[in-house]
């Protein structure tokens, strides 16, 4: 009998690296070729529509109906000229991932049966409404009204893939609330602009709008397609349940940044093809450190381009890798005991005027500005580390987060030597010390000159959460297959919240007799006391590290459902509804949802364990018992008695020891059958959430001790599932 197992081996070592060319020698050539681009734009509309669409998109207000009936006709075109026969309005429900339906062009020409024409209103262009009803809510929708709508997002260009036009939308409820993630994210997008411009017009009064930077950088797993196949775990829940670490895996570090595989490298060629065609600007592709493990990041840009451009991209390489024989993984942690994936979110405010809010600047009122929104980010982070921790975990991320490479489940942020000796040398000056008016009248600031280019490579720290990395912000935490949005909401609300409160706290100093440098120093100095505890630049990895956050008030907190908590907490709730971000209603729904999922997640891993266990691993272990059985029966038969016993020992030994993996794994599956349908039948989706928490998902461990130890014992020929050696090694 030949196993799945070894055909997918054989297969997958034949396969070849495809043949990948480019669209055209200069990516410039083709860049952007399927994205409605401003530039694109202005060559389907004319010039009054034009001058109205950027008026709304770039200073807000209501798109006229008249216009959005131009530029739907104008989209249509120029899509149907890259062969687009259909149309969708794209949105980002909250679940994993986004969602779409398709529509065609095509509507009569005048009365049924008259013939057909392609059409595409404004109407159609602006507003639609999904048969949404099976989209989580977390029952929004049953206490108001049954309705969903999308709404096109005019700052986000429409783009084409094979046949269809596809436009970006948020997804909200009859009565405003948001059923998706974009929504809140462009609200907090605004809110931080605001707030930071505010703050901005302190030192400089031309600035008039500051934009939120994201540069995401994707890490993922590709695995042989025909293994993938006869892995049931990988296809049902992204990630191995079972599996014994390989004898070789990353410990001789010679995968990190390695000369890329043919087959992978051509997998990356070609997902790059595509980034650009769709306008991303992809930039950096390399090996990771785990094998098989890759990264791919674009050149960072405007927040929620960004992150529609990221889901775009897991699209994309998810469509590709089939071409390739290949599978993607963008789970968190497709693997036990090798580094999982993340998505790094690089993070930072720029000025229309071009100023970099996170870059130290040349001279010291640029600095004082730069310190500004250093101190304030930390201020922020530190009120809300519990939030930002809530921001960024799931199930997946879960077995991440404190494992391994990732950060631990604990949000702390990183400075850096240079930086700590600033804000040190700030904490401890009078303001008279600080600031000095230098003899023809300009300010200096009397604390260590910061470099102008400042990149402190030196001691850049892979274990903290959230790390100043010379002109921005690496949010760390963040897992490899989520939506950004979650995790840029919060912290561009956070942060929009404490500038908002510093200026007022400036104001009030003004008011009260202070000059503006001294007031704004008197406010930096009190943040940089408050907020001493969310900075920590050692190894974050360690016991001693859980022990000191602790001691700090950090959250410590590792379960995910109690985690999810802190989105209804008194500050954050205070910090949504006052960037006006998300309602109170919308945070509780919300929460529902979260927990929904981390059940659902956790109820489908326990079943694919539980089959994995009963239909794969104990029948080929029985089948191998016997075997041996067998062989004690013979030998038995043909030695004498005392001599069969000696011969036999070994086989005995070994009969005992798959008897009692066996005895324990039935046990165990027994008992989480049992765990789950007690936690099935709690109401509340927050108690049945912990329920699955504490007493479903502690059975997975045990279990898998004991299929791993199996796996060991048992003879190779005999067992099915591909082995990690196979998984992580073949490409
Ligand atoms: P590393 O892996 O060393 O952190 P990468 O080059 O892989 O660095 O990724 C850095 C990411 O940060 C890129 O996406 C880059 O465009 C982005 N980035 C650089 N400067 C900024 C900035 N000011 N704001 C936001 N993102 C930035
Ligand atoms: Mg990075």
């Amino acid at each position: 009998m030949s196993l799945l197992r070894f055909k997918a081996v054989e297969e997958a070592f034949k396969k070849k690296a495809l043949e990948v060319t480019a669209p055209s020698k200069l990516t410039s050539d083709y860049y952007g070729k399927y994205v409605f681009t401003k530039a694109t734009m202005a060559k389907y509309l004319s010039k009054d529509t034009m001058k109205a669409f950027k008026s709304v998109t770039e200073k807000g207000g209501t798109l006229d109906l008249s216009i959005a009936d131009d530029v739907a006709a104008g989209m249509r075109m120029w899509a149907m000229e890259l062969g687009a026969t259909h149309y969708t309005h794209w949105f980002q429900p909250l679940t994993d991932g986004t969602a779409e339906k398709h529509d065609s062009f095509i509507d009569y020409l005048g009365a049924p049966g008259e013939g057909i024409v392609e059409d595409f209103s404004g109407k159609l262009l602006a507003q639609q409404e999904p048969d949404a009803s099976s989209f989580p809510n977390g029952g929004i929708r049953s206490t108001f009204e049954a309705r969903g709508y999308t709404a096109w997002d005019t700052s986000s260009p429409a783009f084409v893939v094979d046949d269809t036009l596809v436009i970006p939308t948020i997804f909200i409820s009859y009565t405003g609330e948001s059923l998706d993630l974009k929504a809140p994210l462009l609200k907090a997008l605004a809110a931080v602009d605001k707030a930071a411009v505010a703050v901005c017009q302190m030192f400089d009064p031309n600035v008039k709008k500051v934009v939120s930077y994201l540069g995401w950088e994707q890490e993922y797993f590709l695995v042989d397609e025909g293994l993938f196949a006869t892995r049931p775990d990988l296809m049902l829940t992204g990630r191995t349940l079972l599996g014994h670490e390989s004898a070789k895996n990353q410990q001789l570090d010679d995968h990190y940044f390695g000369s890329v595989p043919t087959r992978v490298a051509a997998y990356m060629k070609d997902i790059e093809f595509e980034a650009y065609k769709y306008g991303i600007p992809a930039k950096t592709r390399h090996n990771e450190v785990a094998p098989n493990q890759f990264e791919l990041a674009p050149i960072f840009g405007e927040c929620n381009l960004a992150v529609d451009q990221n889901l775009q991209m897991m699209s994309i390489m998810r469509r590709v890798a089939r071409r390739h024989g290949f599978r993607v993984l963008l789970h968190e942690k497709p693997f036990a005991g090798i580094n999982g994936s993340g998505k790094h979110n690089n993070w930072s405010l720029g000025t229309d005027t071009g100023v970099g809010l996170f870059t130290p600047g040349k001279t010291a009122e640029e600095n004082l500005q730069f310190v500004t929104f250093l101190v304030c980010t930390l201020k922020a982070v530190h009120k809300h580390n519990a939030l930002l921790k809530a921001s960024i975990m799931t199930a997946q991320n879960a077995h991440r987060l404190g494992a391994n490479e990732a950060p631990p489940a604990i949000v702390s942020a990183f400075l850096g030597t240079q930086l700590t000796a600033v804000l040190d040398k700030l904490e401890n000056s009078t303001s008279d010390e600080a600031i000095v008016m230098d003899a023809k009248k300009k300010l200096s600031l009397g604390i260590p000159h910061i470099p102008e280019v400042f990149l402190d490579n030196t001691d850049r720290n892979r274990t903290s959460a959230f790390a100043f990395t010379g002109n921005r912000f690496e949010f760390r935490a963040v897992g490899s297959s989520a939506n950004c949005s979650s995790a840029m909401s919060t912290l561009n609300a956070a942060v929009a919240y404490q500038l908002t409160e510093f200026k007022a706290e400036v104001d009030a100093k003004i008011a009260s007799g202070l000059t503006k440098e001294k007031a704004i120093f008197e406010v930096i100095k009190a943040y940089i006391k408050d907020s001493k505890a969310i900075r920590f630049d050692g190894n974050g990895y360690s016991d001693e590290w859980k022990v000191e956050a602790a001691k700090r008030g950090l959250d410590c907190e590792t379960s995910v459902p109690k985690i999810i908590e802190a989105y209804t907490s008194k500050s954050s709730i205070e910090l949504f509804t006052k960037t006006g971000v998300l309602t109170e209603v919308e945070l509780h729904a919300r929460n529902e949802v979260k927990w929904e999922t981390y059940i659902k997640k956790i109820q489908i891993e326990a079943r694919v364990l539980g089959d994995l266990t009963i239909n794969h691993i104990i029948p080929v272990a029985t089948r191998y018992q016997s075997l041996l059985l067998d062989n004690v029966y013979k030998t038995k038969a043909v030695f004498s008695a005392e001599k069969a016993e000696k011969i036999a020992a070994m086989d005995l030994a070994l009969i005992e020891e798959i008897a009692e993996h066996i005895s324990v794994i039935k046990k165990n599956v027994e008992a989480m059958v049992v765990a789950r349908k007690v936690a099935n039948i709690i109401e509340h989706e927050d108690a049945k959430a912990n329920a699955y928490h504490d007493s479903v998902l502690p059975y997975f461990d045990v279990i898998r001790y004991h299929v791993d130890k199996l796996e060991l014992i048992i003879d190779d020929e005999m067992w099915t599932l591909p082995k990690y050696r196979e998984l992580l090694f073949i490409r």
